[in-house]
């Protein structure tokens, strides 16, 4: 776990490694917690040996940016950034967020090319029936991730993704 120090460089400096007890960063902890369930998730259900199936290790950076209201798997890391504060209140602490984004990088492992993925601009954007299916993927499994976690059948469970990611008033 990195914490990119509020700029936008990646990973930043090597906040928590694998293994290592909790840190006085809230953020760096939530993040660790939940890409570590996400991981447990995928291996305990469906055994899968991490992301990519064959174990590969997850570095994660929080703190990504000044106030970056988004979270994101950039096809080789996860992100997280802080939010603005006032609506979005941060992503690390969000696992069903957490989930969708470690969705699309065993997306990305299982279809070759990946699905939907076009570089436009020098960006990887989702585009397109395919692009919309990726999303939905990661949604799906963000929703079992969830209710895996707390124990929900599918009549228990709210469904919602990212609820936790809004300021109170606005949930
Ligand atoms: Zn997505």
């Amino acid at each position: 776990m990195y914490d990119a120090g509020g700029i936008e460089e990646l990973p930043g400096r090597l906040a928590r490694a694998e293994g290592e007890r909790a840190v006085g960063d809230p953020a760096v902890n939530a993040a660790y917690n939940n890409v570590g369930l996400t991981l447990q998730f995928y291996a305990k259900v469906f055994g899968r040996r991490s992301l990519d199936g064959h174990g590969m290790p997850v570095a994660s950076s929080v703190h990504y940016g000044d106030r970056f209201s988004n979270a994101m798997w950039t096809g080789r890391q996860m992100l997280f950034g802080d939010g603005d504060g006032i609506h979005i209140m941060g992503f690390a602490q969000s696992l069903d967020v957490v989930a969708h984004e470690l969705t699309h990088a065993v997306t990305q492992s299982v279809v070759p090319g990946g699905l939907g993925q076009q570089r436009r601009g020098g960006k990887v954007k989702l585009v397109g029936q395919a692009g919309a299916l990726n999303e939905s993927f990661s949604d799906v499994f963000a929703s079992m991730v969830k209710q895996w976690h707390a124990k929900q059948n599918a009549r228990e469970a709210d469904w919602l993704i990212g609820a936790g990611v809004l300021a109170p008033q606005l949930v």
